[in-house]
């Protein structure tokens, strides 16, 4: 499941390819794309493609005849693309949702599990998600200490609650826990002042490294352009269990924490 760093790589390398373009039409070919009664797009123009949580937003104009502009916040889940194309390649592929006839290319949604979902919204201040965006200059130690309160849940189980802080998943919580040397057992509201210090600049590390390498690429995941990231070159404990923790030398390990998978080294990450 892409997480922050992959769904902001789709996102960043979309929008230079369809920012500016006009929709000529929409197609939806995924009934369940239409869960949402479809408003109509057709000569709105792509305002803006950015990374909302772990969706991608489109921001659409308002309709050249009036009216008010538009949002949709396109959900990746585990296996949904959004594919830029011009020369008629990509719309042969098998797992074709939606596609956008744009002036000049396509946008097109391409989705194996057919997980992926649409959202509509009248405005991009309504899709705005419950949580706080990690990387925001808003999100400080003291905001995050006030965030997590007084939780009993485990730090890891926390930092994966969406309505607390947006686009975390398991591989940056745990890479997060590592880089800040805490254990992902401990009660979320037990850190002390250097320990919330250390999450928030880890936080922040981590992610922006991430970014930088355009996200982890396991399987499923691919920008628009089909290109892997390359973040996992520089994962400490994620997928690696039973292997050498880098900064103790103590065996790494994979522990399921409310369905979910945590890796984690006892020796360093107290
Ligand atoms: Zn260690």
């Amino acid at each position: 499941m892409p997480e922050l760093p992959e769904v902001e790589t789709v996102a960043r390398q979309l929008a230079p390819f369809v920012v500016g373009r006009e929709v000529r039409s929409l197609s939806i070919l995924d009934p369940r794309l239409r869960a949402e009664r479809t408003p109509r797009v057709a000569g709105r123009t792509i305002e803006q493609v950015y990374r909302s949580g772990k969706r991608v937003l489109l921001e659409f104009s308002a309709p050249p005849r009036g009216g008010r502009p538009l949002a949709l916040a396109v959900h990746l889940r585990m296996t949904g693309r959004l594919l830029w194309e011009t020369d008629g390649t990509k719309s042969a592929h098998d797992h074709l949702r939606a596609r956008f006839r744009l002036d000049g290319g396509e946008l097109l949604f391409a989705d194996t599990r057919r997980f992926g979902t649409f959202h509509w919204y009248a405005s991009a201040a309504d899709a705005l998600p419950d949580g706080m965006e990690p990387l925001s200059p808003k999100l400080t130690t003291l905001k995050l200490g006030q965030l997590i309160g007084d939780s009993r849940q485990n730090i890891k189980t926390w930092l994966l609650r969406q309505d607390r802080l947006v686009g975390l998943g398991n591989i940056y919580a745990s890479e997060i826990l590592h880089r800040a040397a805490i254990s992902p057992f401990r009660p979320a509201g037990s850190l002390a002042k250097d320990e919330l210090k250390r999450l928030h600049a880890s936080t922040r590390h981590t992610l922006r490294r991430a970014i930088e390498n355009c996200g982890t690429t396991f399987s499923d995941f691919q920008d628009a352009q089909g290109v892997e990231g390359s973040y996992q070159q520089f994962l400490a404990v994620y997928d690696r269990d039973g292997e050498t923790c880098r900064r103790c030398g103590d065996s790494i390990r994979r522990v399921v924490q409310q369905q979910r998978s945590t890796y984690h080294c006892p020796g360093c990450q107290v």
